[in-house]
C-alpha cells in the first residue's frame, strides 16, 4: 500500500465519482504590507476606476457565454465591480494615504462587514465581492486575475472555496471534480457543481495540505476522499460507478414502491429555461417552481403581461403534467429589490414569504392574476402554493385569494414548525401541502441554513426533523389531503424511503435526483419504508438514523447515494 494513502471526509454535495491528479487553486495575491502610500489620490482614483471597469468587462464577457445559472452570478460580480459606491469608498482610503491595493482591500472589507451584518442572501454575496477584490488587486499588481488555471489534463480541483464565477465557468471536459475545504451544501459551489454534473465535496478538512498533482479519488455522493488511492481503491470506485450507472439505467416511467404504491417524481425548477430542459426528461411534472428566482436580479416588479408570458412558457413545456408553482418567496436569503421592506435584524425570522405577500398585496395579486391568465390560456394542471405559512388563518387567507381568481388547486409549503404541528388545521383550508425541509430543518434546529459549519444540525436525518415531518404527515393524512416533499431531503434516495414511509401512498415527490429516488423506491415495499421511518425516528442522531436505514435497505441502495 502507498505510504501516502489516507482518507479524508467532507460533505458530498454533487454525486458521482472521480479519480485524477489534484490541482490546487492558488490563493489570490494579497495587498503588499510594504506598499508605498498614495501621494496622488486623484491619479490613483482614475487607475482604480479603470481597473474595476476592466474586471467588470471580464466578468461580463464570461457572463455572455455562460449558461442560465452561471450568467446571473457573473453579472452580479460585474455589477459589484461597476458599483460607483465601491469606487467612492476606495477614494476615501486613497485620500487617507493608503497604498492603492491596500485601499481596495480596506474598502471591500467594510463593504463585506456591511453585507454580513445584513445576513442571508446579502451575506452570501460576500464571496462575489471578495472575488471582485482579488481580481482588482491582481490587476493592480500587474498579475493575471486569480482563479482556476488552464487545466492541461483532466484534473480534480481543490480550493479553500471556489468563487461562484470560477465554478460557473469550469470546463466539464477537464474538471473531473471539485473538493473544497470550506463552503456548505447550499453554497454556490455546491449548487453550480450539481447543475454542471461535476462531482463535488465541500468541508473537506485537510485537502489543501495534499501535495499538488497527487492522485485523488473521491465520491461526491457520500463525501469520501482517498488521497493517493491504491489500484484496489480505484477498481472499487470504478465498480461502484458502474453499479450506480446500472442501477440507475434500469428505472424509467412513473415512480412507485416495489408493491406498486405510486409516488410521483417531480422536479424543482427556477426558470423557464429549467422548465424546457427538465420537461424533456422522464418526469411527471414540476414539484416546486421557485417563482422568485425569475425576479432576483430585477430592479422593478415584472408586469402582469410579462409574468403571464413566462408562466405560459413553463406550463406549455409540461403539457398536461402538473406544475406546482410557489408564489414569491422573497425576503431573507432571497431579497427582491422591488419588494424591500427595509432593514430587519433577523430577516429569516422577519417579513419574508407570505408575510411579505400580506404587506405587498399588489405583488401577490399581480402574480395570481398572471397565473390565472396563463392557466386559462393553456388549461394546464396548475397548482399554486404559498411559502412560509405558519397558521391556519394565513392558509385560509391565501386559499381565498387563489380561488377568487379561478385557479383550481391551492396548497401551502410546510416549512415553519408551527404549520407542521398544526398540519391538520392548515391542510383543512387547502388542497395539498409540500414539506420544505430546507427551512423546516433550519427553523426546527435554530441553525442558519447558509452556515456550512452548522451542517450537522442541518442534516435532514436529524431525528427531531423526522419527528416533526411525521407529525405533519399524520395531520395531513387526517384531512385526506396529500403532503409531498420539495426540500433537498427528497433527493437523498435513502431518506426518500423514510419520507414515503411517513406519508400516505399519495405522498408526492419533488426533486431533480429522481432517477436514484425512483430506483430506490422500486426496490422497497411500503411496509419496509414504514419500518425504516420508525427505525430512523428511534435513532439517537442523524448518523445512526442513516446507518440503520442503510442496513435495512436493499444493498443496491448503497450504490445510489
Ligand atoms: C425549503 O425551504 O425546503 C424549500 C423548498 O424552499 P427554499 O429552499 O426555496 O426556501
Ligand atoms: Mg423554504
Amino acid at each position: 500500500m502507498s505510504e501516502l494513502r489516507r482518507l479524508l471526509t467532507g460533505i458530498g454535495v454533487s454525486p458521482g465519482t472521480a479519480v485524477g491528479p489534484l490541482v490546487i487553486v492558488s490563493p489570490p495575491p494579497l495587498a503588499p504590507a510594504d506598499e508605498a502610500p498614495t501621494t496622488d489620490p486623484e491619479a490613483a482614483a482614475v487607475k482604480v476606476r479603470e481597473t474595476l471597469a476592466a474586471v467588470a468587462a471580464g466578468l461580463t464577457a464570461k457572463a455572455a457565454v455562460a449558461d442560465a445559472h452561471a450568467k446571473p452570478i457573473l453579472e452580479a460580480g460585474a455589477m459589484m465591480a461597476s458599483d460607483p459606491g465601491l469606487a467612492i469608498a476606495i477614494d476615501g482610503k486613497l485620500q487617507a494615504g493608503k497604498g492603492i491595493t491596500n485601499a481596495v482591500t480596506a474598502a471591500v472589507e467594510e463593504y463585506c462587514a456591511m453585507f454580513e451584518s445584513l445576513g442571508g442572501y446579502m451575506a452570501e454575496r460576500v464571496t462575489d465581492l471578495k472575488d471582485v477584490r482579488d481580481r482588482t488587486v491582481a490587476r493592480l499588481l500587474g498579475q493575471p486575475e486569480p482563479g482556476v488555471p488552464e487545466l492541461s489534463e483532466p484534473s480534480i480541483l481543490a480550493a479553500h472555496d471556489l468563487a461562484p464565477a470560477e465554478t460557473a465557468t469550469l470546463n466539464v471536459e477537464t474538471c473531473l471534480g471539485i473538493i473544497t475545504a470550506a463552503g456548505g451544501p447550499t453554497s454556490h459551489t455546491a449548487i453550480l457543481a450539481a447543475q454542471l454534473g461535476i462531482p463535488a465535496v465541500v468541508q473537506a478538512a485537510g485537502i489543501l495540505e495534499v501535495p499538488l498533482s497527487t492522485i485523488v479519488a473521491f465520491d461526491g455522493g457520500v463525501g469520501e476522499i482517498i488521497v493517493d488511492p491504491t489500484d484496489d481503491d480505484k477498481v472499487q470506485l470504478a465498480e461502484r460507478k458502474a453499479r450506480r450507472a446500472k442501477a440507475l439505467a434500469g428505472g424509467t416511467g412513473k415512480g412507485a414502491t416495489k408493491d406498486g404504491h405510486p409516488v410521483a417524481l417531480l422536479v424543482n425548477i427556477g426558470t423557464a429555461d429549467d422548465a424546457r430542459k427538465a420537461a424533456v426528461k422522464d418526469v411527471e411534472g414540476v414539484g416546486l417552481f421557485r417563482s422568485e428566482f425569475l425576479f432576483l436580479d430585477r430592479e422593478t416588479a415584472p408586469t402582469v403581461a410579462e409574468q403571464t408570458a413566462t408562466y405560459i412558457e413553463v406550463f406549455e413545456a409540461f403539457g398536461d403534467r402538473r406544475v406546482v408553482i410557489r408564489t414569491l418567496d422573497a425576503g431573507a436569503d432571497k431579497p427582491l429589490a422591488f419588494a424591500d421592506l427595509g432593514h430587519e435584524d433577523n430577516p429569516a425570522l422577519g417579513r419574508r414569504g407570505i408575510r411579505l405577500g400580506a404587506i405587498r398585496t399588489d405583488l401577490l395579486d399581480d402574480q395570481l392574476e398572471a397565473l390565472a391568465a396563463a392557466y386559462k390560456a393553456t388549461g394546464a394542471d396548475v397548482r399554486v402554493m404559498a411559502p412560509m405559512i405558519a397558521t391556519r388563518q394565513e392558509a385560509r387567507w391565501f386559499a381565498e385569494k387563489v380561488r377568487a381568481v379561478g385557479l383550481p388547486k391551492v396548497g401551502v409549503m410546510i416549512e415553519v414548525p408551527a404549520a407542521a404541528l398544526r398540519a391538520f388545521d392548515v391542510l383543512s383550508e387547502v388542497d395539498f401541502a409540500s414539506l420544505g425541509t430546507n427551512d423546516l430543518g433550519q427553523y426546527t434546529m435554530a441553525a442558519d441554513r447558509m452556515q456550512g459549519e452548522l451542517a450537522t444540525l442541518l442534516d435532514p436525518w436529524q431525528p427531531a426533523l423526522l419527528d416533526i415531518i411525521a407529525y405533519a404527515c399524520d395531520g395531513g393524512a387526517r384531512t385526506g389531503h396529500p403532503v409531498g416533499v420539495c426540500g433537498e431531503a427528497g433527493g437523498d434516495p435513502a431518506l426518500a424511503l423514510v419520507l414515503v414511509g411517513m406519508g400516505s401512498p399519495a405522498c408526492r415527490w419533488h426533486r431533480a435526483r429522481f432517477p436514484a429516488v425512483r430506483t430506490a423506491l422500486s426496490l422497497h415495499d411500503l411496509v419496509r419504508c414504514q419500518q425504516m421511518a420508525a427505525a430512523a425516528r428511534a435513532a439517537q442522531g442523524p448518523v445512526e438514523a442513516k446507518r440503520i436505514v442503510l442496513e435495512m435497505a436493499d444493498k443496491i441502495l448503497l450504490d445510489l447515494l
